[in-house]
């Protein structure tokens, strides 16, 4: 019955669709409520890595690896005070199931490019899938769809049913013409509804208002369920810590060169046999494009000596400040700025160890890369006027930022701009990848309260159940999200009553 499935899940990104296919391949009837007018979420926009240890894409290129060593290693990515606050425990756990589901995700279907090294891990971990991170959705759709799920679509789910004993019995969704309607699960309700990186009421209340008016990548994550889970009474967990902000390039009009590849069915299956066959260097240009989509430029590009300019053309910050930079950025006109470079500094960034932004160890994009892949936000030019017009901005005034600039620069060791030919590479707004904050919850995917007692009815997945696990680096996101909705689907499924 539609309107009374054995498990609700809330959300179809990554997290949503690994829980529902998970539960009803162990016989479960499954009910996914999605929001927005079509799945993936964050996960749709991804590169796609899945970082895991113990792979079979590991044994085949004669890598040993363990579950203790890949937790020592995610441990070294981020600072030792955010570092302080992980879960340890549950981070150890997820990682002891990763490779189990990279295996799941490959038998249905999906190939992986890798394993890619990514220091400071040890050995390779890093898996990437072919084409893209899309190819996680469409796969697991149509797995979905083969085995029996429900899916509707345009359906945001706003509040929790509750019993008189405090368990959660369902979820009430309201439609856009104003219609609530209820939808009961007697096994459980999973909340799988990604993170609140652009929620300004979310991170001005854990982060602090300066933030607020910085935007998250998917102007879609609104931290529904992390409201939700409160509203049931889960303790949420390290919500001020946040992946970001960082300056981004905004993403190239149009579909990207990985978007047109087939991400399922035959055309997929069929990308993913000849994967063994595509040599390196084709392999590191798909991912040189992905590279140019989405990366933030480098910090070492202000140390040494490129400037951040607004679409007035003038200068309005210290470009070396990190996150004074980026709350600066989101005060600027349209949220956006744009990086000026001289020819030195262009000649500097064209070749290695000096890259515009990189997928470490696998690609670097340099400025070359910029003017050939993204016409639309690298301009060069010997004229300032030139590269100025491209984005309507007065050349008058960025002359003045130029002299100003050059009259400050009194040190050795950062020169006067030459003026023998721009580079303008923009624009690029600040923004949040993800926030990091996330449900309590335990190893049965059971949120929990204030005093650790799990809530009867509620589970939480992918970033919404983050648990507090510290994930940095690349790949660890969606390696939960799928990890975390493949056991979570599992278990509640599972569950007897008596
Ligand atoms: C540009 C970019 C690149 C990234 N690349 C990588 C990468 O390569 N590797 C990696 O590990 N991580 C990457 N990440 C992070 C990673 O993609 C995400 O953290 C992860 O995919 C989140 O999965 P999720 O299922 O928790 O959330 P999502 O994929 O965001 O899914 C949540 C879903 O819930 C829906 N929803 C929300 N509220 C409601 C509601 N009230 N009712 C119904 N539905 C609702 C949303 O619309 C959405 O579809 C990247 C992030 C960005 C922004």
């Amino acid at each position: 019955m539609e309107n009374s499935p054995d498990i609700i899940v809330v959300g179809g990104g990554g997290s949503g669709l690994a829980t529902a296919v998970s539960a009803a391949e162990h016989g479960a009837n499954v009910l996914l409520l999605e929001k927005q007018p079509a799945l993936g979420g964050t996960t749709g926009i991804a590169v796609g890595s899945f970082t895991a240890n113990g792979t079979r894409l590991q044994e085949r290129n004669g890598i040993k690896d363990s579950p203790e060593s890949h937790e020592m290693d995610s441990g070294r990515f981020a600072t030792t005070d955010i570092e302080a606050r992980n879960n340890n425990a549950l981070r150890k756990f997820f990682l002891s199931h990763s490779a189990d589901t990279l295996h799941w995700l490959m038998d249905m279907g999906l190939s992986f490019h890798g394993p890619n090294p990514e220091p400071p891990n040890r050995v390779p971990r890093m898996h990437n899938v072919i084409p893209g991170a899309k190819a996680y959705v469409a796969t697991l759709h149509a797995r979905l769809v083969n085995i029996g799920g429900t899916v509707r679509v345009n359906s945001p789910v706003q509040r929790l049913l509750r019993n008189d004993n405090g368990a959660v019995t369902g979820v009430a969704v309201l439609y856009k013409d104003g219609k609530e309607t209820e939808f009961f699960a007697s096994r459980g309700v999973v909340l799988a509804a990604g993170d609140y990186a652009n929620c300004p009421s979310t991170i001005s209340r854990f982060k602090g208002d300066r933030y607020a008016s910085i935007e998250g990548i998917n102007l879609n994550a609104k931290g529904d369920g992390h409201r939700l889970a409160e509203s049931a009474g889960a303790k949420l967990l390290n919500m001020d810590v946040t992946y970001g902000p960082e300056l981004r390039f905004v993403p190239p009009p149009g579909k990207t060169f990985q978007q047109l590849l087939p991400k399922s069915g035959v055309g997929a299956r069929l990308l993913g046999h000849l994967l063994p066959f595509i040599p390196q260097f084709a392999m590191n240009a798909m991912i040189s494009r992905l590279l140019v989509t989405w990366q933030h430029p480098e910090s070492s590009l202000f140390d040494d000596g490129a400037i951040l300019i607004n679409r007035k053309g003038e200068r309005f910050c210290d470009e070396t400040l990190w996150p004074e930079r980026e709350i600066a950025v989101a005060a600027q006109p349209e949220k956006e700025c744009f990086i000026l470079l001289d020819r030195s500094l262009a000649e500097r960034y064209s070749q290695w160890p000096k890259f515009i932004s990189t997928a470490p160890k696998i690609a670097y994009a340099y400025v070359a890369d910029y003017l050939r892949l993204r016409p639309d936000i690298a301009v060069q030019s010997p004229s300032i006027e030139t590269v100025a017009e491209r984005h309507n901005i007065p050349a008058d005034a960025l002359h003045k930022t130029i002299e100003a600039t050059n009259n400050a620069r009194t040190s050795a060791d950062l020169k006067p701009f030459d003026d023998l030919r721009w580079t303008i590479l923009g624009p690029a707004k600040a923004y949040f990848t993800t926030t990091e904050g996330g449900a309590a919850i335990n190893q049965q995917f059971q949120t929990l309260d204030e005093n650790g007692r799990p809530i009867p009815g509620l589970y939480a997945v992918g970033q919404t159940g983050l648990g507090g696990q510290i994930l940095w680096g690349h790949g660890l996101h969606i390696a939960w999200a799928m990890t975390s909705g493949r056991l979570a689907g599992r278990h509640v499924a599972q569950l007897r009553f008596e």
